[in-house]
């Protein structure tokens, strides 16, 4: 990947993203000003927000926290923007309902109590990508970006679209060209460009880093590309409301899904954070990462006690998990060791049976994403390998009107006559 040298229309230095002190390389610490870069110059290793949270007192930070709206914008103080990005118009994501799972945790064998379903299809764009997308879309606009994009497996898509929309940003994003007709619409519908490239996940992100060098590119944001740093850190939103949820407490379990593996390793990095800022007691947590049969580079890595993720052309239903060279693979094998987790796949099949399983014991309709994630707890639990005595968190990231083909042939249990003898010879009575 070619090093993105700093292009921006304003000063970096005059640049407001909050308590976002500098980017610094997760491989050698090199720090650099913040703009709109993504590899370290140094050893061409991936960037990250580095903070100064020095000025916070624990308990003024919660009160500060607590009495905020009820989305993201409550973790300002810990997230790269602006002290009134509340105020400024965008689709205000989060503060998903963490629902309680008492049925599902009885099909499971988890103690009452103690299973809990953080729902992310209660976003704006009914999936995750929302958190993420807010961050990227302040980065944006502190660098002067135009144009917002993309490389996506679909929710993505819909996410940056949603985001221009309500900005007044122009959006061209880029998809697979055979994903799924809801996420297909769902990117279409704000107005924004829709190019569908032929190929997989891994053609369109190379696609775009190309663009992205390109003098066609100029002005773009790349919310997944060289917005990257910024972007990752939406999903750090997703551990500090499952703690706060839990009434300022660490889960002990909680299991994520892998598509780029970005998304775990920040709720990994929320939990460190709310650990060294006193808002949580310091005990020990357990990241378990999900991926399908189809598409397992990182759980095929993990079992085979490897530290090298071997990329993989995907096939499985779970398509926005499909990304089979995924960018943070190593630094989720680290964190699963590291916290004594695990990464485990399950089936196309599988992975149905979850959704459902998921559907008739709670009441909530999740995409195939959130099928891999209850089909592995499920596994996980089968396996000896997760606890059901102790507090589980299952993220749900995704919602099921966006994948219905996955579920075809549900549907009506009998057809009759609008009669009573009618209903009563179907058995139905
Ligand atoms: C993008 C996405 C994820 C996770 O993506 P990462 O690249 O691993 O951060 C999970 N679930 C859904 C539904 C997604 O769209």
């Amino acid at each position: 990947m070619a090093v993105q040298t700093v292009v921006t229309s304003t000063d970096s230095s005059a640049v407001d993203l909050g308590p976002a002190a500098a980017l610094s390389c997760r491989e050698c610490g090199h720090r650099v000003p913040l703009g709109p870069v993504f590899a370290c110059e140094e050893c061409f290793g991936p960037l990250e927000i580095a903070y100064d949270f020095s000025a916070y007192d624990t308990e003024e930070l919660r009160k500060r926290i607590e009495a905020g709206p009820a989305n993201i914008w409550r973790y300002a103080p810990l997230l790269p923007v602006p002290a009134d990005v509340a105020e400024k118009p965008n689709l205000n994501p989060g503060w998903t309902k963490l629902v309680q799972a008492d049925h599902l945790a009885g099909e499971l064998g988890v103690e009452p109590g103690k299973l809990f379903v953080k729902d992310d299809s209660g976003n704006p764009t009914h999936s995750f990508k929302d958190r993420v997308v807010a961050q990227a879309l302040e980065a944006a606009r502190a660098f002067g970006f135009t144009t917002l994009s993309c490389s996506s497996t679909g929710n993505l898509a819909g996410a940056v679209g949603a985001a221009a929309a309500r900005a007044g940003l122009r959006s061209c994003v880029f998809i697979p060209h055979d994903l799924e007709q809801g996420k297909v619409v769902m990117a279409a519908i704000y107005g924004g460009e829709l190019v569908g490239i032929e190929g997989n996940y891994d053609d369109v992100n190379r696609f775009c880093s190309e663009l992205i060098g390109d003098p066609a590119g100029e002005g773009w944001g790349f919310v997944n590309v060289n917005l990257r740093p910024y972007y990752a850190e939406g999903s750090k939103t997703l551990a500090y409301e499952i703690c706060e949820q839990l009434g300022w407490r660490l889960p002990d379990q909680i299991v994520v899904p892998i598509a780029s593996g970005s998304q775990l390793t920040k709720v990994d990095k929320g939990l460190q954070e709310l650990i060294r800022l006193g808002l949580v007691e310091d005990r020990p947590y357990r990241i378990f990462g999900a991926q399908a049969k189809g598409c397992s580079p990182v759980s095929t890595a993990f079992k085979a006690g490897h530290d090298v993720v071997r990329p993989q052309k995907p096939d499985t239903i779970a398509k926005s998990l499909a990304i089979g060279n995924p960018a943070d693979g190593p630094y989720v094998l680290d964190i699963a060791r590291r916290t004594g987790g695990a990464v485990e796949d399950v089936t196309d099949e599988q992975v149905v049976e979850a959704i459902k399983l998921l559907a008739r014991t709670e009441g909530i309709f999740a995409e195939t994403a959130g099928g891999v994630t209850v089909g592995v707890t499920r596994k996980l639990i089968e396996d000896g390998v997760l606890d059901p005595s102790l507090t589980t968190v299952v993220l749900n990231t995704g919602d099921g009107l966006k994948t219905l083909d996955a579920v075809a042939g549900t549907g009506l249990t009998a057809t009759i006559r609008p009669t009573l003898d009618s209903f009563r010879e179907a058995g139905l009575a």
